[in-house]
């Protein structure tokens, strides 16, 4: 009696069979040479797997150590990332096609939302996205008591927050450069300054750009002469960056710094100035007296 091990696994016939690499089963020659390859690791294989309209064929070992693309499903071996972890891995054709989050730039797929200034919003962000009024306030006074407690900033008025659509906001900025992409604007009006931030923004950048009107807030009362925008914008970002830090927002932090122009240049010029005198040097060079 032959025994079912040393049938083929394909026809079942008995004979010469063989073992093919660290398998536990065994072919006959002619079943063996029928068999498909994986097209990434070259193991012959009788079932494959394979992303659906694909030719493609992988075996299980492959497949299992593929990322799937958080927008379509797919199984890949190259991909995008966007976060700050690999969570959510995006293939090619997703990043290239998809619209894309208007908070961290991942492609907006299943979940996203669309909001009504035609931003997409991907789902992750919309988690801790700011939408309401009384949220954002919330938002807004804990940040002014982060730059109170961490930095002496204070205030002799707060500006009043405002919330509002992006295209509303480029309406308002509309002699700013830029304006269509505006996250914040600090606006000095004469029945007092307001902060108008666009809605939709995920808690921790609400945070920052919180921060940075504020800052914009705080050199209007205290250095108003200071009009060089690196140093004015590198201030305000750097407050934005200050805030970030006690956030734990180790990705946007990166961010900041790699900003090209007025913003990320005065940043790091801030960042030096903090690294040799600590924060009282950032704050005496705006006349602040620390
Ligand atoms: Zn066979
Ligand atoms: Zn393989
Ligand atoms: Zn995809
Ligand atoms: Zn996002
Ligand atoms: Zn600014």
């Amino acid at each position: 009696m032959l025994q079912a091990s040393s049938r083929c696994v394909v026809c079942g016939r008995p004979g010469q069979l063989i073992f093919y690499k660290d398998e536990t089963e065994r072919y006959c020659q002619t079943c063996f040479d029928k068999l498909k390859s994986c097209s990434s690791c070259g193991r012959r294989i009788r079932e494959g797997h394979q992303n659906p309209g694909d030719a493609a064929l992988y075996c299980w070992k492959c497949w299992e150590q593929m990322r799937i693309c958080a927008a379509c499903g797919r199984h890949i071996w190259k991909w995008t990332s966007f976060g700050q972890d690999d969570e959510e891995v995006f293939c090619s054709t997703c990043v290239a096609d998809l619209p894309r989050c208007a908070a961290c730039g991942s492609p907006a797929a299943r979940k996203a939302v669309l909001l009504p200034d035609d931003r997409h919003i991907c789902h992750r962000c919309h988690q801790t996205a700011t939408y309401r009024a009384d949220k954002a306030q919330d938002d807004y006074d804990e940040v002014y008591k982060i730059l109170i407690w961490r930095l002496g900033l204070n205030l002799k008025t707060i500006p009043k927050l405002s919330i509002v659509r992006q295209d509303e906001l480029s309406r308002i900025a509309q002699d700013v450069p830029g304006a269509t992409k505006l996250l914040g604007l600090y606006s000095p009006q004469s029945q007092g300054a307001i902060i108008y931030i666009i809605i939709g923004l995920p808690a921790n950048l609400f945070r920052e750009v919180a921060a940075h009107e504020l800052g914009h807030a705080w050199l209007s009362e205290n250095a108003p002469h200071i009009a060089d925008k690196e140093l004015t914008e590198g201030f305000s970002e750097w407050l934005a960056y200050k805030v970030g830090q006690c956030l734990g927002d180790s990705r946007n932090l990166q961010l900041m710094k790699e900003k090209n122009g007025d913003y990320g240049r005065g940043l790091r010029r801030m960042l030096d100035l903090e690294k040799q005198g600590g924060v009282a040097a950032v704050m005496r060079m705006f006349g602040a007296t620390v």
